[in-house]
């Protein structure tokens, strides 16, 4: 498969790689769109100190190509989103409910191979199938939006609320979008 690889701080470059085969409990998908991420711009300029080379990318959706043994989730040719933080299921954070935190967990795009590339391997317990009637550039969104959502859920703003988003990037954006659905009075500062 081609993959965009980050073989050195700064130093992104398409390459052969080979096609990822499953192993029990996870799938491939063949990935038709990605986001680009604040956080992929910070790997690339060297800034979380990981071991390279890798393929970054995180925010992905795409169609299942094939599925491991014990996968019962997904089928071939489904359309799916990805969940790409994968948790290890057994510190004290993923027993108190808590696994999107964990400490152990593993990064899609950061400490393994992510999304741009033609294919990625992840756990089926980490793929989602995307309904009928959203788009694939609209499922593309669902990491980032999930991120938005998470914040209005934590907040939540009640109504008429005065609410300042600092940041007007894609999360930001979002974030506008859902505290104005709660009925927030809104500012959003940027650049
Ligand atoms: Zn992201
Ligand atoms: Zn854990």
């Amino acid at each position: 498969m081609r993959a965009a690889v980050l073989s050195n701080t700064a130093n992104l470059t398409v390459q052969e790689l080979p096609d990822p085969v499953p192993g029990p409990g996870e799938v491939v998908v063949a990935v038709s769109l990605a986001g680009v991420c604040g956080s992929d711009y910070s790997l690339y300029n060297g800034k979380f100190g990981v071991p390279l080379p890798v393929v970054p990318g995180h925010e992905g959706m795409g169609t299942v190509k094939d599925v491991g043994s014990g996968v019962s989730n997904v089928t071939v040719g489904q359309r799916v989103v990805i969940q790409p933080n994968f948790a290890c299921w057994d510190c004290d954070i993923c027993s108190s409910g808590m696994d999107n935190i964990c400490s152990e967990k593993v990064r899609l795009g950061i400490d393994i191979n992510g999304v741009f590339a033609q294919y990625v391997k992840v756990p089926s317990r980490y793929v989602w199938p995307v309904p009928e009637g959203i788009d694939d550039q609209m499922a593309a969104l669902t990491e980032p939006l999930a991120v938005a959502a998470h914040a209005v859920k934590i907040l939540p703003p009640a109504k008429g609320d005065r609410v300042l988003i600092i940041g007007a990037g894609v999360i930001g954006l979002m974030l506008l979008l859902l505290a104005k659905l709660e009925g927030a009075d809104l500012a959003v500062s940027d650049l």
